[in-house]
């Protein structure tokens, strides 16, 4: 990630959610500040031959759509409008689209016959040949669950799908989360490269890649629009973004959502980098008076207790896999122990919003955060400001 001068388009980061077929998290649409109204956003599900979507004024092509459990979206400058090639951004956009379902289909616990789940069903019988693509983002799991000393773990799944989270929801017995403790660790992930296989070493233990496969990706879908020619895209997949190139040659500016909405706390400008937000205000469910979030402790089986969760994380790094996984860690390591990890590890810079609903910023983006303005009472809402950042996206 590269802070830099002047500022362009914004793009929200809210929370992710996995369970399939239910939308929590949903982000809020910044409007282009430099484009007058937006048209209204296209639906492009995957599958289909629809027409491409239209190359705004700003010369952007913005398709949004429902994978994951999530909603996706891609922003592609593809160049000014007079010279951009609408056709050919918009097939760059439903391939990216379908990179994302051949990428789900692969590394979902929720559909039955993916990958990943027959990787969890084989759990501890014989090796199974991996793809390419599940055997490169558990490698990464792995090294990043050793990393946090097991607070971003795959295996937390054995433990975590007692669990659901939605709304009216109640907790698992203490009883029935004790008894599935032991399927979790990441050190019985076993990987060997050079077969090209995975094992999980206990029967009954279950991989979960909610924590990291959509930072995954949004790497990939990235990577896949750079060589069809549009090296200048936001890829947004339910709060994970990875944000490159420029827009008009411009960074892209990524906002962090107000945990208790709607506006943001502040704007990250990102140029070839990933802005990812974890947090506990919008997976949960209340239950006899306690709230129970959807990141879970994988040491305890439970979720992260309030008195040392942050409200969210917002984490900045060099690719969308990393920030992913990170971003879960430090939100399970809590606000202290996970500010000071963050603090302490190279490439990583976060901004957590506490339970207080206190700021606390890593070093290395205090000079980049873009803060919103003060609230001034005279200007009626709606109103536009003068500025380099859209201010009515900032204006809490
Ligand atoms: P995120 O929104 O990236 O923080 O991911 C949260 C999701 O990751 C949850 O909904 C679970 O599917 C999964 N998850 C929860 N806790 C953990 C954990 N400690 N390690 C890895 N994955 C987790
Ligand atoms: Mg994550």
């Amino acid at each position: 990630m590269r802070p830099a001068a002047g500022l362009a388009f914004m793009v929200l980061v809210s929370v992710a959610c996995n369970e399939p077929a239910s939308r929590q998290g949903e982000a809020e649409r910044v409007p282009e500040p430099a484009a007058a109204p937006a048209p209204a956003p296209v639906r492009a599900p995957p599958h289909t031959g629809e027409e491409s979507p239209p190359i705004r004024k700003d010369g952007t092509v913005y398709a949004e759509s429902e994978l994951m459990g999530t909603r996706v979206s891609i922003n592609v400058w593809a160049g000014p409008p007079a010279t951009a090639d609408a056709a050919a951004a918009g097939l760059a956009v439903r391939e990216a689209f379908a990179e994302m379902v051949r990428l789900e289909e692969i590394m979902s616990e929720w559909q039955r016959g993916s990958e990943l789940s027959r990787l969890s069903d084989a759990a501890g019988g014989a090796p199974q040949r991996l793809s390419p693509e599940l055997f490169a983002v558990l490698k990464r799991a792995r090294e990043i669950a050793e990393d946090t000393d097991g607070a971003f773990d795959p295996t937390f799944h054995g433990v975590g799908q007692l669990w659901s989270f939605k709304p009216g929801a109640a907790p698992p017995s203490a009883e029935a989360i004790a008894a599935k403790l032991s399927l979790v660790g990441w050190q019985a992930l076993e990987l060997d490269p050079v077969a090209g296989t995975g094992r999980l070493a206990k029967p009954g233990m279950k991989l979960g890649l909610g924590a990291i496969g959509k930072g995954y990706a949004a790497d990939v879908v990235s990577q896949l629009l750079v060589r069809k020619g549009f090296p200048n895209h936001v890829v947004e997949l339910g709060g994970d973004t990875y944000a490159a190139g420029r827009k008009d040659g411009k960074p892209w500016m990524v906002g962090i959502q107000r945990p208790d909405g709607p506006g943001v706390v502040g704007a990250i400008p990102v140029t070839d980098g990933s802005v990812v937000t974890s947090g506990d205000y919008q997976r949960f469910f209340e239950y006899e008076g306690k709230r129970y979030a959807h990141i879970i402790d994988p040491k305890t089986g439970w979720p992260v207790p309030a008195e040392r969760s942050p409200k969210s994380v917002t984490l900045v790094a060099k690719n969308g896999t990393d920030a992913d996984a990170y971003c879960t860690a430090v939100a399970v390591m809590g606000v202290d122990a996970g500010f000071q990890f963050a603090e302490a590890h190279e490439g990583l810079e976060v901004v957590i919003v506490t339970q207080d609903d206190e700021l606390k910023v890593t070093s290395g983006l205090r000079d980049v955060l873009v803060l919103p303005p003060p609230p001034d009472p005279k200007t009626p809402p709606g109103a536009s400001r003068a500025g380099a950042v859209d201010r009515e996206a900032v204006l809490p």
